[in-house]
């Protein structure tokens, strides 16, 4: 049996920086400056004894809306195709956007377990903000700082529940 987490999301919210830390090698390249990733990046896991497989999607970040929204929905649906469990990183510093909303309306009629995960929450303050994230009607949110790792044990608990 296949097990296969991807992370989608919008740029910038942290893709890269989590599957970074849930391989613990940083195959991914990060950019600090532009938040620009290669296209896909796959690894391996295992969390409470199960391995499986990572893929970071992100793709080129384009200074075009269109093209940008384009470009999520097709990590998405590659996601929902090749995913067993779809991570959904979301960005507490920036609450909702319009995006978030739309891949999160593909997402809830996809059928595929998603778990979200709200990035950034690097302090206590910021799990307040991070409630209005069960507005995107995906259910249970979890609450992680991928710079420090904060939060990613039940985050990672939850994942592999189903593998
Ligand atoms: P991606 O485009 O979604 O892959 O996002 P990246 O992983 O490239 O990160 C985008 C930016 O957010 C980088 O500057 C990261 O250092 C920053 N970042 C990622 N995770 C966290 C976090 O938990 N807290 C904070 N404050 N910044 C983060
Ligand atoms: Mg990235």
């Amino acid at each position: 049996m296949s097990r296969i987490l991807a992370i989608v999301g919008r740029p910038n919210v942290g893709k890269s920086t989590l599957f970074n830390r849930l391989i613990e090698s940083r195959e991914a390249i990060v950019d600090e400056a532009s938040g620009v990733t290669r296209d896909r990046n796959y690894g391996k896991s295992e969390w409470n004894g199960k391995m499986f497989s990572v893929i970071d999607t992100g793709g080129y970040v384009v200074n075009s809306d269109d093209v940008f929204e384009a470009e999520i929905n097709k990590q998405v649906h590659l996601a929902i195709d090749e995913a067993d469990v779809i991570l959904f990183v979301v960005d507490v510093e920036s609450g909702i956007t319009d995006l978030d909303d739309a891949v999160a309306e593909i997402l809830r009629r996809s059928g595929k377990k998603v778990v979200v995960a709200v990035n950034k929450v690097d302090n206590n303050q910021r799990i307040l903000d991070a409630q209005e994230f069960y507005g995107l009607g995906l259910g249970e949110i979890y609450c992680i700082s991928s710079m420090t790792g904060s939060g990613t044990g039940d985050l990672l608990d939850q994942v592999v529940e189903s593998f």
